[in-house]
């Protein structure tokens, strides 16, 4: 048994995820009470992309509704969750690559709370986010989480929080997956079981799938962190699993 804490990626979706009872938040819930208790959570949202790489680190995160056109209960939402400048500072020390400012100004955006809103429903396990650098590309994003590995043994969950087929421009409100994205969406699965991570990063080498999938990378880069800590052996679940709106994949993963 390893005693790292399990690793997460969860595909969000809709923001209304936090507040609806659907199979994604059951399964996220049931998730949630599943892990050993985390003394701390560090998300990589696909909602926060910053010139640099920056840690919150403030002692209270304010919650971020950074959505539009949704219903005045999702408005209404708040995860009040305590911040933690200790982990900042932590995962300032860990990371040798690159200098990670500290960041007063964001607070958990709803890639982090819309999620935590379920698998913590108690908002009382201190949360801090991790940006994507928007300078970086899949391969120096992969290559940036493993720096973060230490933290796993520390109690530290880690959890990226996107989808690995995100096409907002196509979107349909039917439940039909186009082929295109049930055919990237299972190749990724696939990729993750046989722990062979480079034609995850390398997306635009599988053409049109790979293309209309990844239409905007910052959804799939946190994907990237949570591969990246795999060690061999560990133990691989998806926790949830389809392809909603068309092309929006709601694929899940649980390592170790
Ligand atoms: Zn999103």
């Amino acid at each position: 048994m390893s005693k790292k804490m399990p690793l997460l990626f969860i595909g969000h979706g809709s923001p209304m995820n936090a507040i609806e009872d659907n199979e994604f938040s059951r399964a996220w819930e049931e998730v949630g009470k599943s892990l050993p208790p985390p003394k701390a959570i560090l998300c990589v949202s696909a909602h926060w992309e910053t010139a640099g790489t920056l840690v919150t680190a403030m002692t209270q995160p304010r919650t971020i509704c950074d959505f539009y056109g949704f219903p005045p209960e999702l408005y209404a939402a708040t995860y009040p969750a305590p911040g933690s400048p200790d982990l900042a500072e932590r995962v300032r020390r860990a990371v040798k690559a690159v200098e990670v400012r500290p960041d007063l100004t964001w607070g958990l955006d709803h890639g982090t709370w819309s999620v935590l809103k379920r698998l913590f429903p108690a908002a009382n396990v201190p949360v801090v986010q991790f940006s994507l650098d928007m300078a970086l590309d899949t391969q120096q994003h992969y290559e940036l989480g493993k720096q973060l590995g230490e933290l796993r043994e520390e109690g530290i969950l880690i959890l990226g929080s996107g989808n690995i087929v995100h096409n907002l421009s196509i979107v349909r409100w039917g439940e039909d997956a186009y082929d295109w994205a049930t055919d990237y969406d299972t190749k990724v699965r696939q990729w993750i079981l046989e722990d062979d991570h480079e034609p995850i990063i390398q997306y635009q080498k599988h053409g049109q799938a790979g293309l209309l999938s990844v239409n905007s990378a910052e959804h799939y880069e946190p994907l990237l962190y949570t591969l990246a800590l795999k060690e061999p052996g560990e133990p691989i679940n998806f926790f949830a699993e389809k392809v909603s709106f068309g092309s929006i994949s709601m694929r899940s993963v649980r390592i170790g």
